[in-house]
């Protein structure tokens, strides 16, 4: 059974919460796609964790957790969060690393870093974790795999033939220092010997699994508004974060069995970019210190979220894309403070009515279309029933199903791992 759990919006729906509490029976949890640029944020009996590059099953001692081909793997960072979790007392660990992810190199940050200099206003507000550099260089054909590490001469050979590129773009493009090659070359040594104990087969691992009919999570990173080809261009990150990357960027063979697609009961995004459904101001400020587990800021970088209303168009296209079996609504809880709610059903461009998602340019010319529902202004975070919960909280739940044409299977009322319910 293969599962994957992804981002219906533009990440930070509340992944890392439900691949966590779904990785207690799943026997193999992997990332497909992205580095450690976003953060998924997980509360159960270690505390409160904030996972970049680890698998979410990472707590779980059943779960072997995976990190695929299509991640791009930082090794220092993967290595201090694993030290992390350990330091919670998480024991057992069990993680392998593909033998063709590839590695991000700490060039590719410096010129992430260089290049949003560079642009100054117009820049895209990167992580600066070298997303951008490590997924061209990767489609140039010029990135590492974990493989090259364990062939010298190869190695060798490899950077030869790189650097006088990169060079010339460091001291004449961006007027920085060059790299040597022995430095480099030093720091390729360092990352062979530490990541050697997890390096693995993964496309014969799951070769097997799927032959053992093993229970496998793929877990997401980002959503639909943020894959290169579906999102909000150039708004977007630089890998792919739709479900059905997911088997490529595993390793598996298959494709999904069941799609998870995650949305927040409201809207949240990081960073740059068209946002119809966009709050500003007080209620802006309101829902964002309410948001999520301590307010809306990046698990990754701290940013203050932008916030808005639930976007029907955006999220109805954003489960299409994913091709949804099944949603999983968070943060319900976050609107109890309202005494009506908005949503927006449709948006207007050039004055039609419109109720399809459009392209980043149109996207700037649309404003939002809002119905208001009525709040259920009470807490309810201690409900464990979905049926015991207020009308006016149901009706909003049904609403948005009905507008989104997927089946809203859970709905999540807190930050913790039993903060949720099961619908239908
Ligand atoms: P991810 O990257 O999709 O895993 O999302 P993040 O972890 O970046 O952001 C989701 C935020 O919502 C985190 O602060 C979670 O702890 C929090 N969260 C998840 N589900 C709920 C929920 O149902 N209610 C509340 N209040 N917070 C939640």
């Amino acid at each position: 059974m293969i599962k994957a759990i992804v981002g219906a919006n533009w990440g930070d729906e509340g992944k890392g919460k439900i691949t966590d509490y779904l990785a207690t029976h799943a026997d193999i949890v992997v990332r497909f796609q992205g580095g450690n640029n976003a953060g998924h944020t997980i509360i159960n009996e270690y505390g409160k964790s904030a996972l970049h590059l680890l698998p979410s099953g990472i707590f779980n001692p059943n779960t072997l957790n995976v990190i695929g081909n299509g991640v791009a793997l930082n090794i220092p960072s993967l290595l201090e969060e694993l030290e992390s979790i350990k330091a919670k007392g998480v024991e057992n660990v069990k993680l392998v690393v593909s033998d063709r992810a590839q590695i991000v190199m700490p060039y590719h940050i410096l010129f992430d870093e260089l290049e949003e200099k560079r642009l100054e206003k117009a820049q895209f507000g990167s992580t600066k974790s070298g997303m951008a550099p490590f997924y061209s260089d990767k489609y140039a054909k010029i990135g590492f795999q974990v493989n090259e590490l364990f062939d010298e001469k190869w190695l060798e050979e490899k950077i030869d033939r790189i650097l006088p590129a990169k060079n010339t773009l460091l001291v004449h493009l961006y007027h920085a220092e060059p790299l040597s090659k022995e430095n480099l070359l030093n720091t390729l040594h360092e990352y062979r010997d530490a990541i050697a104990p997890y390096v693995c087969d993964t496309v014969k691992l799951f070769k097997d699994a799927v032959i053992e009919n093993k229970e496998i999570l793929l877990e997401g990173q980002l959503g639909t508004l943020r894959d290169p080809d579906f999102g909000i261009y150039p708004y977007s990150t630089s890998s792919n974060t739709i479900s059905s990357y997911g088997p490529i960027g595993s390793g598996l063979a298959k494709g999904c069995d069941n799609v998870v697609a995650v949305t927040k009961a409201y809207s949240s995004c990081v960073g740059a970019g068209p946002f119809v459904s966009e709050f500003f101001d007080q209620d802006a400020h309101e829902l964002r210190i309410r948001g999520g587990d301590a307010g809306e800021f990046g698990a990754k970088t701290g940013r203050p979220r932008r916030v808005g209303a639930f976007d029907c168009v955006a999220t109805r296209y954003g489960v299409q894309i994913q091709s949804a079996t099944e949603v999983v609504m968070t943060n319900l809880d976050v609107l109890g403070y309202l005494d009506e709610i908005p949503v927006c059903v449709a948006y207007k461009h050039n004055g039609e009515i419109i109720y399809d998602f459009c392209n980043t340019q149109q996207l700037y010319e649309c404003t939002p279309v809002i119905e208001t529902l009525p709040g259920w202004k009470c807490d309810i975070r201690d409900i464990t029933d979905y049926h015991d919960l207020p009308k006016e909280a149901k009706n909003y739940v049904d609403f948005i199903e009905k507008h989104i044409g997927v089946t809203i299977s859970m709905v999540s009322n807190g930050p913790k791992r039993n903060q949720i319910m099961k619908r239908k």
